[in-house]
């Protein structure tokens, strides 16, 4: 376990074998999760998995976790060398660009070394309708006409990009009850996924779905409201990708190990 302080959700103090290297994973995705897991039980790493806490009840990654942001750059300096990390795996959501930013910064300042996973975006096949837009406010435009019914499902951190539509009704789909300005016609769902095709497909029927907004997220938790889209026909507006790695990054977990591996062998030969 570990020595976490009950209010902050901080880890009070290093810990863990004094010969172990000493690796900050940040989450928040599946993939981080699944790379807590795959590092949690080997003996030569002691892993750190830090999450945003944008949900009251996250899923917590194997290992021990802590929660909360940093305190930007400074803060996250701060605690890298509080821990003595020696490499941060940065395994965060496509759209998160801020905390990826402050990981590049951070691990520059400390001369650390960063991996930088990003996974593939979805690419538009021949059967889908799409329109490619650059952010929420752009998607808000294209979709407030009366008669639209949009299936919203793109967290609550952007929903306010969608406050000012006056025609379109929107279905908002979420983990937990907004908390900011919503569009004048609306439903909201509270659902966690993912959700498998079936219930995709029967969400969009039922509530009479003519356009699905979405993330470029990629990856396959979210992509059945992209194939039920696709199989009825129905057209998403889909928000590309912000930039959010000046370095060069990994696409796969199986990379991402393998470049653990290098680092841990150059570190232990230059240090
Ligand atoms: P962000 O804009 O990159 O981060 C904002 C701030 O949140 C960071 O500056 C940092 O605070 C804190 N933060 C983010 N990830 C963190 C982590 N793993 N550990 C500790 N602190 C973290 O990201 P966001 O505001 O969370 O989300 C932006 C977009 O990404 C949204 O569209 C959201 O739906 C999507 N997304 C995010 C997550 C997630 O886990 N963050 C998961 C799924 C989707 P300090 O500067 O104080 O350190």
């Amino acid at each position: 376990m570990a020595d976490l302080d009950p209010t902050s959700g901080e880890i009070r103090s290093a810990r863990g074998p004094q010969n172990s290297q000493r690796i900050l994973i940040l989450g928040g995705t599946g993939e981080g999760t699944e790379l807590a897991l795959r590092l949690a039980h080997r003996p030569d790493l002691y892993t750190i998995s830090s999450l945003a806490g944008r949900v009251s009840e996250p899923k917590r990654p194997e290992g021990i976790v802590r929660v909360g942001g940093f305190g930007g750059v400074d803060g996250l300096v701060s605690f890298l060398v509080k821990e003595r990390i020696g490499m941060v795996v940065d395994v965060t959501h496509p759209f998160a660009v801020r905390i990826s930013h402050n990981a590049e910064l951070a691990c520059a300042r400390l001369g650390l070394s960063l991996i930088a996973f990003i996974r593939p975006p979805w690419t538009k096949t021949k059967a889908d309708i799409w329109h490619e837009v650059k952010d929420f406010k752009e998607a808000a435009s294209l979709v407030d006409f009366q008669k639209r019914r949009v299936l919203l499902s793109i967290g609550r951190q952007e929903l306010n990009s969608f406050a000012a539509c006056h025609n379109a009704w929107f279905l908002i789909r979420a983990i937990e009850e907004p908390n900011g300005p919503l569009p004048r016609f609306h439903q909201i769902l509270l659902q966690r996924g993912p959700f498998d095709l079936s219930e995709e497909l029967r969400l969009l029927e039922n509530h009479s779905i003519n356009y699905v907004v979405s993330k470029n997220s990629g990856g396959p938790a979210t992509y059945t409201k992209i194939q039920a889209a696709q199989l009825l026909k129905i057209p998403v507006v889909m928000v590309k990708r912000p930039v959010k790695h000046t370095a060069s990054t990994v696409e796969t977990l199986e990379e991402v190990l393998m470049e653990v591996d290098r680092l841990i062998q150059f570190n232990r030969t230059t240090r």
